[in-house]
């Protein structure tokens, strides 16, 4: 059998700066990848927003770990080369009935160490983006674009730097907790067992499986799953009306159909909310939910045009609550929760994820002791 002090399950975004977060600190680290590349999952199926950490409850480890990942995310691509965009982003009351939304957001922001939001009216609104209709506005500053594959080449290309080694088309079939470590059982092409000290679950929508699989890790610590969708569409022709995100008031389940820019400048809506009853991962995007869409957009781009939206893409939010629900917080669950030592599980890690990518790999460390 295969010894290796740490097996991080999963080469998504979360995964691969786990991996890079041990190699740092000097650990050996092998990470077991199902698929044949890294960020085939949700990292791939994402707005590659670099959010401020503005609507989280305040001490929750979605605001805690969304503004230190996002302050870490932006130093980590100016010294990687990574492409990404302060662009900014505004987030627009279309009615004087949110108004008070948008008052309630500040101070939400506020309490979480965002304090940089700035209030903006109709006319300067206006001004700034002459295609947009709102009554009143917020300006994020600290909001910006990545490009999320370049984030996970130079978490991989750091990891590898110090030592840590990937294996693909390697699932985790089946881990045994035992004395003095934890044994892990590989499937795919070429199936093997590997002994490791530290196990590291961060498979995403996977997650839950791979936690099932794990014999010693007490059922109860396994969390109910909820599966929401975010669609995407796309301008089927012509240039982006905006030049920064506009973001609605937020929504049940998410943020609203924003306007999302890509580092080419291109325009795309979404992702709205679509409850899924199953657990299959199903990334069709049905082009009858484009009505909805249309009538979200229209509150704040009045002259989108008709016909212009095409299906683009969708991602799945691996959830811990379900529809009406309040939203859950982050999952990074540790030996002093499960009573396993070695494991942490990492459940629900939805957006802001990708932004907080680099804070969660610390408090994986932080939880391992
Ligand atoms: C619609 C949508 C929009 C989002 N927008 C944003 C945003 O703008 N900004 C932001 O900060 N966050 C955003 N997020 C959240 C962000 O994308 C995720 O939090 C992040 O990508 C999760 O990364 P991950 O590594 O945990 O999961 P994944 O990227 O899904 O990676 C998990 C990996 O585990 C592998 N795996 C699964 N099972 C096994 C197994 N048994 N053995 C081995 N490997 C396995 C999978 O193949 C996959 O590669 C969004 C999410 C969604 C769904």
């Amino acid at each position: 059998m295969e010894r290796v002090e740490c097996v991080v399950v999963g080469a998504g975004v979360v995964g691969l700066a786990v991996a890079r977060r041990l190699a740092l600190a000097g650990r050996e680290v092998i990470v077991l990848e199902a698929a044949d590349a890294i960020g085939t999952g949700t990292s791939s199926r994402n707005s590659e927003v670099i959010h401020a950490g503005i609507y989280y409850p305040t001490g929750s480890l979605k605001a805690r770990l969304c503004v230190a990942g996002r302050e870490a995310l932006y130093a980590f691509c100016r010294e990687h080369g990574v492409e990404h965009q302060r662009l900014g982003k505004l987030i627009v009351a279309t009615d004087d009935t949110q108004v008070a939304k948008l008052d309630a957001i500040r101070r939400q922001a506020a309490a979480n160490g965002v304090d940089d939001l700035r209030p903006v009216d109709a006319a300067e609104a206006k001004a700034m983006e002459p295609n947009l209709h709102c009554v009143a506005a917020l300006l994020s500053p600290s909001t910006g674009i990545v490009d999320s594959h370049g984030v996970m080449l130079a978490l991989q290309g750091d990891a590898e730097e110090h030592g840590a080694m990937l294996a693909f088309h390697s699932p985790l079939a089946a881990a045994r907790v035992e004395d003095g470590g934890i044994t892990v059982e590989v499937g795919g092409a070429e199936p093997m067992r590997i002994g490791c000290s530290v196990l590291v679950n961060a498979a995403g929508l996977g997650a839950w499986d791979v936690a099932r699989a794990v014999d010693g890790l007490p059922a109860g610590a396994v969390p109910p799953r909820f599966l929401a969708k975010g669609n995407y569409y796309a301008l089927g022709k012509g240039r982006s009306p905006f030049t920064r995100l506009v973001y609605p008031v937020p929504e049940d389940g998410g943020l609203g159909v924003h306007l999302t820019l890509d580092l080419a400048g291109q325009a795309r809506f979404g992702p709205d909310v679509e409850w899924l009853p199953g657990s299959d991962f199903d990334y069709s995007v049905d082009p009858r939910r484009a009505d909805g869409f249309y009538a979200s957009i229209r509150r704040y781009w009045p002259d989108l045009p008709d016909e212009a939206l095409v299906p683009a893409y969708c991602g799945i939010r691996p959830k811990l609550s379900g529809p009406g629900a309040p939203a859950a917080d982050f999952l990074i669950q540790g030996p002093a929760d499960h009573g396993v030592p070695g494991l942490v599980n990492l459940f629900g890690i939805e957006s802001p994820g990708l932004t907080s990518c680099l804070a969660v790999a610390d408090a994986v460390a932080d939880a391992l002791g």
